[in-house]
């Protein structure tokens, strides 16, 4: 693109559409004009890279999502379209500033997090390693909520994203496919000695898609997300007077459901679950229908891979569409299916795990909970001679009055992935066991990674420059490379300019700080960043208790020489999760007593971040020194901040938990701060109940101390939530082990602060982290799917590596 055809063209496309100059236009419509010359570009490469994928009959992988947690998209399209500079440079002769127009678009919260952030850098991955992929997920009306502080308490605001219209998407309307719910279902024999399937008084819903492009990485390639909204369907507005009938279907894609990892029961959530399965697997078969194939070369041609449980009805969907309307017979299509879907598992925590009471799936879906019986009914038949009762009735899908997603997803798939090393092997050897005796063969690792893209080259620019003058530009295609990077550890002059580019950083977020927060910070101060969903489990509430207690040995004893910190949360908490909303409510009231005392000036500071997401995560992870991984060892089953937070220089200071094994592995032990009981360990306290939390508050002066603190008015504000706290700990026995880790976690935090006094060593240990963050790119997570789930080769595209 030329510069000056691309000023020309703006002015000339911003009066064709609104009839007055772009100096006269906000923000948003400044975006909105560019964003339909980008989009230009991209619809001829979309265009191009369907009709590729098209004449080669190229498989393909649909990855079916419940959450997608994309970002803004305007910068992340320029960078992988390669014109990032150039339209900064075509802006700025128009008097516009990209960074401003930039952050008019507005973050799509689709996804609640880690599990949403990984669907969105997988697309980003699929894509550009060349890949022929889609995405295939809800279209939300209202993301996940926007939270607000009101007197330190999380309130909950809805997340109105579409207000100004959705500048990538595109409406689908010819792609339409209808969903059924309820009614009844009979099977009618036919003359061809089979049977129909006759429907009466079903609820039809229209599935309307709205595609949004995913562009690869300079290669050409642009692939689709497809997001369903539901709708009434044509011709029968008539039926639809009835308010209520209208309210239901509106309400299906109404709102993303805010529990992170506990499923809260709702019928509403079913009917989504079912609503973007079945409507992806209708427009697949309609895609698979054109090639004129026989069905038994579907598996050759089609991939679905589903994340986590939630799109697992898209296994009896798939089923019920080879039996009832292609008239395959059952080991025909389950043959298919098994062969067509692949699984990955996110988590073991058992309130997480997904399970329907049988009479809602029946009601709401007769003719899949018919499918889904018969599928039970032979799974169990086929496997009591093998492996007896006991076990077998123990991996049943329909048991008790209820279905069990996971169990249905392991049975109909061909593979299934935990998604870190220590994850898959707890997979393996406990959660899933039974699984894993009876089909050994099913089970793989695919540890997560996330796109260096976004978060280097977009989110911190001058890393990225720093990088590219020193091992040159072609880490951006193959990230092995950033490993070059090591051989600088002990060059002081690269050592310092990546202080400098840290410091520019943390300015930033300081600046931040001030204008939203009203926090003044040192950049002096060493940055210790944790941000993720706020869960017991992860533990937010250690790093609290650490920070008082280093507020209560200061007031005690000004004199000592901790290491000043500026402490950034960034967290939403699911709105029925009460206990988590009390932490958040706490660590506010803890950051606004250590703020405003006078005594404690700059050695410590807290800045509770409003509303994080990830446009949040960009502003805060370059600016991180330390990164916060602090779950119980064996609850996290990956995280991926932890790999973004390295990427970036971050220390960490983790526990030997999901991804952490694998990072403190690569960077070596010398690199990471190791704190806290392993697996094992954990494993040990569960086999003999012998776990005393009371014991430790009241044998460990420190802990008993800092436990106090919560009861006697310390902190002012957060006097019932601190009751609350200390009665989980000591009165409920603490069941994340908080107060066993905690004498482990102050120690490594005072190594750290000596670490940190010497910044050249500290240095080096930032730039060995940044120079083995490679592996953990999703680049290498997506080719390794690829390979061994997928089975689908990368198309090389305009650089070949
Ligand atoms: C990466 C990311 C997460 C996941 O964080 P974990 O620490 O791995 O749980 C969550 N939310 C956002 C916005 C992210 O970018």
């Amino acid at each position: 693109m030329q510069v000056k055809d691309f000023e020309k063209q703006y002015r000339k496309k911003f009066i064709d559409t609104f009839a007055y100059t772009y100096q006269e236009g906000s923000k948003v419509e400044q975006l909105a004009i560019l964003a339909e010359m980008v989009k230009s570009i991209i619809n001829e490469n979309w265009i191009a890279t369907n009709q590729r994928y098209q004449a080669n009959q190229d498989k393909q992988v649909f990855y079916f999502s419940m959450e997608f947690l994309p970002g803004r998209m305007l910068k992340s399209n320029l960078l992988n379209l390669g014109i990032l500079q150039d339209v900064e440079k075509g802006l700025k002769e128009l008097g516009l500033d990209l960074e401003d127009l930039a952050k008019a678009e507005v973050d799509p919260a689709l996804g609640n997090g880690g599990l949403g952030r990984l669907a969105s850098c997988f697309m980003d991955s699929i894509a550009s390693t060349g890949i022929a992929g889609n995405g295939n997920g809800i279209r939300y009306r209202y993301g996940l909520f926007k939270q607000k502080f009101v007197d330190g308490y999380q309130v909950e605001l809805p997340e109105n994203w579409l207000r100004n219209g959705n500048i990538w998407e595109v409406r689908k309307e010819n792609k339409a496919v209808t969903v059924r719910f309820g009614g009844d279902v009979q099977l009618v024999p036919n003359v061809g000695g089979s049977f129909d399937v006759v429907y009466k008084d079903t609820l039809n819903i229209l599935a309307v898609p709205y595609d949004v492009a995913q562009v690869g990485y300079q290669n050409g390639v642009v692939n689709n997300l497809r997001l369903w909204s539901a709708e009434i369907p044509y011709g029968d507005e008539e039926r639809f007077n009835l308010e209520k009938e209208r309210e239901e279907i509106k309400k299906i894609t109404e709102v993303l459901y805010p529990d992170d990892s506990n499923y809260d029961g709702q019928l509403l959530r079913l009917k989504q679950e079912y609503f973007f399965s079945s409507a992806g697997v209708q427009s697949i078969i309609r895609y698979f229908k054109k090639f004129d194939l026989p069905w038994s070369q579907f598996p050759d041609k089609i991939a679905i891979h589903i994340n986590d449980t939630h799109p697992t009805l898209c296994i009896p969907e798939l089923m019920r569409i080879l039996l009832d309307e292609e008239k395959l017979s059952w080991d025909q299509a389950w043959e298919i299916t098994k062969k067509t879907v692949s699984y990955t598992n996110h988590t073991i925590l058992q309130e997480a795990m997904e399970r329907w009471p049988q009479d809602m799936v029946k009601t709401l879906l007769p003719r899949i909970y018919q499918i889904i019986l018969e599928i039970n009914r032979r799974h169990i038949a086929k496997k009591i001679p093998l492996y007896g009762e006991e076990l077998t009735y123990r991996t049943a899908i329909v048991s008790q009055g209820q279905i069990k997603m996971a169990n249905l997803a392991i049975i109909g798939s061909h593979s299934i992935n935990g998604v870190a090393k220590l994850h898959s092997d707890i997979l393996m050897e406990s959660t899933l066991n039974d699984f894993y005796i009876m089909y050994p063969q099913k089970f793989n690792n695919k540890t997560n990674g996330i796109t260096q893209r976004r978060w280097l080259q977009l989110a911190n620019p001058e890393l990225t420059a720093l990088l590219d003058e020193t091992i040159g530009t072609e880490w951006h295609f193959n990230h092995t490379e950033l490993k070059l990077f090591k051989a600088y550890q002990n060059n002081a002059e690269v050592l310092e300019k990546l202080a400098v580019v840290k410091r520019h950083n943390k300015e930033k977020f300081a600046a931040y700080a001030l204008e939203k927060h009203g926090v003044v910070l040192s950049t002096d101060a060493l940055f210790d960043v944790q941000i993720k969903r706020l869960h017991a489990y992860k533990r937010q509430l250690l790093n609290a208790l650490h920070i008082l207690h280093r507020y209560l040995e200061l007031k005690e004893d000004p004199t000592i020489a901790y290491q000043p910190r500026v402490f950034i949360f960034g967290a939403k908490a699911a709105p029925s999760y009460s206990y988590a909303k009390s932490i958040i409510k706490f660590i506010n009231a803890l950051a606004t007593m250590i703020n405003n005392d006078k005594d404690i000036e700059d050695k410590l500071k807290i800045v509770f971040v409003e509303n994080y997401g990830v446009s949040l995560a960009e502003l805060i992870i370059p600016a991180a020194d330390v990164s916060e991984q602090i779950s119980l060892a064996g609850k996290e089953a990956s995280g991926t901040s932890n790999m973004k937070l390295m990427l970036n220089g971050a220390i960490t200071v983790g526990t030997l938990d999901g991804a952490n094994v694998e990072i403190r592995d690569y960077v070596g032990t010398e690199n990471f701060m190791t704190f806290g009981m392993d697996n094992e360990e954990v494993e040990e306290f569960y086999r003999n109940g012998n776990y005393n939390a009371r014991h430790i508050y009241e044998t460990n002066p420190r802990v008993h101390r800092v436990l106090n603190a919560l009861i006697d008015g310390t902190v002012p504000g957060a006097n019932g939530e601190g009751q609350e706290i200390f009665d989980s700990l000591v009165t409920y026995n603490d069941e994340y082990f908080v107060l066993k880790d905690f004498e482990s976690y102050i120690t490594t935090q005072l190594e750290v602060d000596a670490l940190y006094k010497d910044q050249v060593k500290w240095l080096q240990m930032s730039l060995n982290n940044i120079a083995n963050a490679g592996p953990f790119s999703a680049d290498y997570t997506i080719l390794r799917y690829a390979d061994e789930i997928w089975k689908i080769h990368p198309y090389k595209g305009d650089h070949s590596l």
